[in-house]
């Protein structure tokens, strides 16, 4: 027997519907790429969002075809997102800092239709839009007054595109389950590989992340998304925080310290959410400048491991709570969270802190499980590591185009690529990418928690560990070390302050001062070319 209740599909537009209705005078800030500070509200975003998507049926754009976004986070982008998905059409974000030909890759495969572009990103469009055949229209995200010359075809200003149609227009109607958007993976090894959003898992997404121990947001938050758009689908922010109700603070392209101090102070933000990198160029500015952060309750860390340093920096210096989560592209992006509760009252200082190193718990949605090589289950006893296995309704069930069997077992468990263990009471904690991960005499050091335990060195700006071969071993650890400028600490001193704090045979075996680490278009760092720049380079003893 069925329920008797009514189907109502779960669609991103009924998201900003809710917004502009019941929220609809609630603030929306941006930083514009031209410059000044831009102030609207859900109302109008969600009658620009109605234009835009007459607009795009003016264009012929039908459900399912792929609108390519390159752009910064403001109000421009967001009614863009709504726009596209209100009439089935696919969101596709373009990450600009990757490099052109893998952009070109990604646009070929995705056969993006239209593409709607920041100024900022128009001279590296005009360098490759010829190699993307199905590209029709190129749309630069600006007024009349700040349009450029370009050398490109078929381009046209946004507030002009725009003003042709007016918002006299009903949402288009279809099943939940239809693709709303696309993100590519960063592409580390092999080809990127496309990750097809839909309306449902999207709108799912949204009403977790809201809950108290995710994000958390209400209609008395101010929230700003730091993560660009196009980064793993905003977080989930686009959709969050409307359907919230919280004012939303964007940031435009001012990703710099001093920029993002500015919004944080100004205008009076709440809750936000950036990688490491992001906070801890925001913590070195408040300590050159004795900034404050009086309004900020919450901050929401992840993308990769949140130093332990910053998470103390922000609680015992700033009175921020910091929420470390984990997640990734394939998954819409959250999967699990740390929060501390009861079970933790009676713990030291330091210890919540060991705590809070931890990517926390998968909220409801998120089923979590840990494997070894032979897909069998590994114990949940907070040390076994173990391949990170994921399933739920807003994790990827296989590629745009593809089907991989190794990644997608019959049973729906995702295997991350990530190694972790998982504690009794089902806090995760990420050990290692299962790539990076270093094996040494058959057991696994963990490259993360090296380099966590290396940054929290006052003189050492940023670290990397890599596995480098050993004649006895097979594996040992390599430390990499950026100083800090102007200190000059040495391997000793590093080493030192690492002893004690690791077990011994976790050590690394030696320590390399460089001037630059590489990273990936998403600030990770790139231990694929790091582990090339160093094949040239022996251990002491081997
Ligand atoms: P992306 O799809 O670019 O967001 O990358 C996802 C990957 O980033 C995950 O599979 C993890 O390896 C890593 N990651 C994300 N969040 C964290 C975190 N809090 N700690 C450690 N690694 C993380």
């Amino acid at each position: 027997m069925l329920g008797t209740m009514q189907e109502w599909p779960l669609l991103c537009h009924k998201i900003i519907d809710h917004a502009g209705t019941c929220h609809g005078d609630r603030e929306v800030v941006s930083r514009s790429v031209e410059g000044p500070i831009h102030r609207t509200n859900y109302r109008e975003v969600r009658k620009r969002s109605l234009q835009f998507a007459k607009r795009l049926t003016m264009e012929g754009v039908r459900s399912g075809e792929r609108i390519a976004t390159m752009a910064w986070n403001t109000w421009r982008h967001l009614e863009a997102w709504y726009g596209i998905t209100g009439i089935g059409a696919v969101y596709h974000t373009l990450n600009p800092r990757l490099f052109p030909q893998q952009i070109i890759w990604i646009m070929n495969d995705a056969e993006d239709r239209m593409l709607f572009v920041d100024l900022t990103f128009l001279p590296l469009i005009e360098k490759i839009a010829a190699e993307v055949p199905s590209l029709r229209k190129i749309v630069v995200l600006t007024d009349a007054a700040h349009m450029p010359a370009t050398t490109l075809a078929d381009v046209i200003c946004y507030e002009e595109w725009l003003a042709e149609a007016d918002d006299d227009f009903d949402w288009k109607s279809f099943d939940e389950r239809t693709a709303a958007g696309m993100c590519y993976t960063s592409g580390t090894t092999g080809d990127p590989k496309g990750v097809v959003y839909s309306h449902r898992s999207n709108v799912i997404h949204a009403m977790t992340s809201v809950f108290p121990d995710v994000i958390g947001m209400s209609s008395g938050d101010s929230m700003m998304p730091v993560v660009p758009f196009f980064h793993a689908n905003a977080w989930g922010t686009v959709f969050a925080a409307p359907m919230s109700g919280a004012r939303f603070v964007l940031p435009g392209p001012g990703m710099d310290g001093k920029s993002i101090y500015e919004l944080l102070t100004k205008e009076k933000v709440t809750v936000t959410a950036a990688v490491p990198t992001i906070w801890l160029m925001l913590l070195q500015y408040l300590e050159k400048e004795s900034g404050k952060l009086p309004d900020l309750d919450r901050v929401f860390i992840g993308g990769s491991a949140c130093p332990r340093s910053v998470i103390d920096a922000f609680q015992t210096k700033y009175d921020v709570k910091v929420r470390h989560g984990w997640g990734m592209t394939e998954l819409s992006p959250i999967g699990s969270v740390c929060v501390l509760n009861a079970d933790h009252d009676e713990l030291t200082p330091a210890e919540r802190l060991d705590v809070q190193c931890k990517q926390g718990q998968p909220f409801f949605t998120v089923e979590m499980k840990i494997t070894d090589d032979d897909d069998k289950e590994r114990p949940k006893d907070g040390k076994t590591f173990g391949r990170l296995k994921v399933r739920g309704p807003a994790v990827v069930d296989h590629y745009f185009k593809r089907r991989s069997p190794e990644q997608f077992g019959e049973d729906h468990w995702f295997d991350t690529g990530d190694v972790a263990h998982i504690d009794e009471h089902g806090y995760m904690q990420i050990t290692d990418r299962s790539k990076d991960v270093i094996k040494s005499g058959g057991e696994w050091i963990s490259s993360i928690e090296l380099e966590n335990l290396a940054v929290g060195h006052p003189q050492v700006a940023e670290a990397a560990v890599i596995g480098v071969p050993h004649p006895k071993w097979d594996e040992r650890p390599l430390l990499i070390v950026i100083r800090k400028p102007d200190q000059m600490p040495s391997r000793e001193d590093i080493l030192g302050f690492m002893q004690g704090k690791v077990a011994k045979w976790w050590m690394p075996d030696d320590v390399v001062f460089v001037d630059s680490i590489p990273h990936t278009a998403t600030g990770k760092i790139l231990k694929t070319e790091l582990r090339e720049q160093m094949k040239d380079y022996r251990l002491p003893d081997a």
